[in-house]
């Protein structure tokens, strides 16, 4: 099976006509809390994609911690290992204007008192397929989750997401065999702007790299080869929230089944742009049938 070690999230989101300046009080259109983070949705990605995930991560003790546990046991992702830490849990407070732009504040709250893993979570790790990381935790306990899978020849997958002021820990890259950063965090993470010259630099650190190109796909660059764009099947796009979460998940499950990497960014290729025609982050999720209808001669 598959296990993130991730962030859970409330997201609140707020639509307005237009996002208030500094000092400003705006009236908006409509409020909605939508369970999220980073974690979970990759979590419930991979899940509805058809693998058996488990979730390592913590929430808090207010209401939004019972919805968020709900939200993932509803997806059939197993969170035994997803902890209740007193006080808040994170949220991420979204104003949504009417050109589709947002902007995000994020609270960690719950997230931040995964500072260390224990026996347990260990244990999950190392008996998974594939673990999956991104930065929405306290890199200490990240970085101990990747060491752990690679030290039982467990598969880890990071999304380097928000990319962090200090550069990646050396410890945490040296136990990453897949980074897949969106553009921004590939040219943050480098400095470089054109994405072969990120994915090249990325190369340096980790022996595979997959940099997702919005409607333009994805590149996937590894050691000793010729770099790959694998293009996104063209659709209209109304809501691009977690499209980046949704190809994760749904790539970690087709290499999870031993599927090479290029049918596998195929397919997580199709998953995300499933979910791009559909409002929502986790809601828009596709199910593996679904996928499979896309690629179906
Ligand atoms: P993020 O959501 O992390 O910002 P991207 O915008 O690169 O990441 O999107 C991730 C993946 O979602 C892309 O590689 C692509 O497969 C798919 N995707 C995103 N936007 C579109 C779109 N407009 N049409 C088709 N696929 C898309």
């Amino acid at each position: 099976g598959i296990v993130v070690l991730g962030s859970l999230n409330m997201d609140l989101v707020a639509y307005v006509a237009q996002a208030p300046a500094r000092g400003e009080t705006v009236t908006g259109r409509a409020f909605r809390t939508l369970p999220g983070g980073k974690g979970a949705n990759q979590a419930v990605a991979a899940a509805r994609a058809g693998a058996e995930v488990a979730m390592i991560g913590a929430v808090g003790t207010d209401g939004f911690g019972t919805r968020l546990r709900t939200a993932l046991d509803r997806s059939g992702v197993d969170t035994d290992l997803v902890r209740t830490a007193e006080g808040p849990s994170g949220t991420a407070h979204i104003v949504v204007d009417d050109e589709g732009g947002n902007a995000i504040v994020v609270v960690p709250g719950a997230n931040s008192a995964v500072t260390s893993l224990d026996h347990g979570d260990e244990a999950l790790i190392a008996t998974a397929d594939l673990l999956l990381l991104q930065l929405e935790l306290p890199l200490p306990a990240v970085t101990a989750g990747a060491r752990t899978a690679r030290a039982h020849g467990v598969r880890t997958v990071l999304t380097p997401a928000p990319v962090p002021a200090r550069p990646l820990p050396p410890a945490l890259l040296a136990a990453t065999d897949l980074l897949v950063p969106n553009q921004h965090e590939a040219a943050a993470l480098t400095g470089r702007t054109d994405p072969y010259a990120a994915a090249r630099a990325l190369l340096a650190d980790v022996p595979e790299v997959v940099v997702t190109l919005g409607a333009a796909g994805c590149l996937y660059a590894a050691r000793g080869r010729e770099p790959v764009t694998v293009p996104a099947p063209r659709v209209t796009a109304v809501d691009t929230t977690a499209a980046g979460d949704t190809f994760v998940g749904a790539l970690a499950v087709a290499l999870a089944e031993g599927r090479p990497m290029p049918a596998a960014l195929a397919w997580a290729s199709a998953a995300a742009a499933l979910s791009v025609q559909r409002e929502g982050a986790s809601p828009s999720m596709p199910y593996r049938a679904e996928i499979d209808a896309v690629l179906a001669p």
